[in-house]
Order: C-alpha cells, then structure tokens, then sequence
C-alpha cells in the first residue's frame, strides 16, 4: 500500500490553488449518490475522510488526499445534481476543464458508475471530457453487492460497448463493492503501483 498515511489536504476552488505537481495523482468522478465517499474510505481504510469534502461549502471543491508521500488522491464534486445553479455548474465546469486539461502529473481518472444503472447520459459528459482532455480513464463500477453475481457479465458486456466510443478509456473495468470490500484491494493496488 501506501507508504504513510492518507490524510485531507485542501480543497481547491481555482487552478491557483492547487498544490505543487510533485507527486502521482488519480482523480476520482461520479455522479452525486454513486457511493464516491463510501468507496474513498474504503480504501483509504477511514470512515470520515471522504466525509470531510462531502460536506455544504466543501462540494464544488477538489478536494486533494495526499497518500504517504508519493500520491496524492483527488476527489472530484459529484455531478447530475439537476437543482445546481447554472452560474455554479459553470464555474465548476470551466475548473474541471482546466484541471483536466493542465495536469500534468495525473495519471488516470476513476469514473465511478453505479452498477445497477450503466453508463447514463451525465456520465457521457464527463467521458466526452476526458478523452478531448486525453486523461486515461477506467471505469468502476460501485455496489456490486446490489446486482447478484450472475448478472455482472451481462451488465460488464454492456459497460465495456458503451466504453468502445472513447479513446481515452482503459480497458480494464474494477467491480467494486465498498460494503463487502470487493475490488478494493485491486483499486488499491492499481494506484500504489502506478508511478
Ligand atoms: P457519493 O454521493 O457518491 O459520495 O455517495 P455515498 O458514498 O455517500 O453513497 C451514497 C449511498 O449509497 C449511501 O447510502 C451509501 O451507504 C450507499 N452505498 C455506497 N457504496 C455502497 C456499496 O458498495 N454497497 C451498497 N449496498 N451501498 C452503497
């Protein structure tokens, strides 16, 4: 794992504010509810880490973890909320685009998608996103727990012809399930080694 402890950092609301490119980063994205925080905890092993950027104030925010010292984790604010103000969404898309677009030491974004949903329409936007900003992306899919096991491939085949259209999607899909710690330790793993 990582080598020290993962801890909040800041939460970033201009470019300005984000601290010195000098270590490896991964970002993670969802829409709102997709069990982003759950998942963050998990594997960081902290229960109220996430809760801290899922806070009123702190959810338009990027909010950075640094991982022992060489990673630093990136929650990214939840999107789909349909009741945001248009001014919010804006500001909060011109800084995604900006940060996607001019970081570079990020190495992969994970795209959080609730299993029992697919790839939705919102979640395009964001992969849409991704490829014209040319950040690796990978899918996870989230609450497993709530599909039974004989249904994963069948939604897996779907999510990996939904994936087909993006240049920039990492073939690799991780099943996770941050209630039962499935494909935890795999996520976890995949960030660790990458340098
Ligand atoms: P966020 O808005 O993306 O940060 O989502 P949360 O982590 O707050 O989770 C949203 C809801 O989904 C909460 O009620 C969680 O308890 C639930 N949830 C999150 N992950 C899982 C999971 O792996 N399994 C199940 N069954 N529920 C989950």
């Amino acid at each position: 794992m990582f080598a020290g402890p993962i801890d909040f950092l800041k939460g970033v609301v201009a470019m300005s504010g984000l601290p010195p490119a000098d270590r490896v980063e991964v970002c993670f994205a969802g829409r709102s509810n997709v069990g982003k925080s759950s998942l963050i905890n998990a594997l960081t092993g902290r229960k109220a880490l996430a809760r801290a950027s899922n806070t009123p104030g702190r959810t338009q925010e990027i909010n950075y973890f640094t991982a022992g010292d060489t990673h630093y984790l990136v929650d990214l604010p939840g999107y789909g909320y349909a009741e945001a103000p248009v001014a919010v969404v804006a500001k909060w898309q011109a800084l995604l685009k900006s940060y996607l677009g001019g970081r570079q030491t990020l190495r992969r974004a994970f795209v959080l998608i609730d299993m029992r949903h697919g790839i939705k329409k919102v979640d395009e936007e964001i992969l849409k996103l991704l490829d014209r900003s040319a950040v690796t992306f990978q899918v996870v899919l989230t609450k497993a727990d709530k599909i039974k096991t004989s249904e994963h491939e069948k939604i897996l085949t779907q999510v990996r012809a939904a994936l087909q259209k993006h240049p920039a999607a990492y073939p690799e899909i991780v099943v996770t399930s941050s209630e039962k710690g499935d494909g935890i330790e795999t996520l976890r793993s995949i960030i660790a080694t990458m340098s």
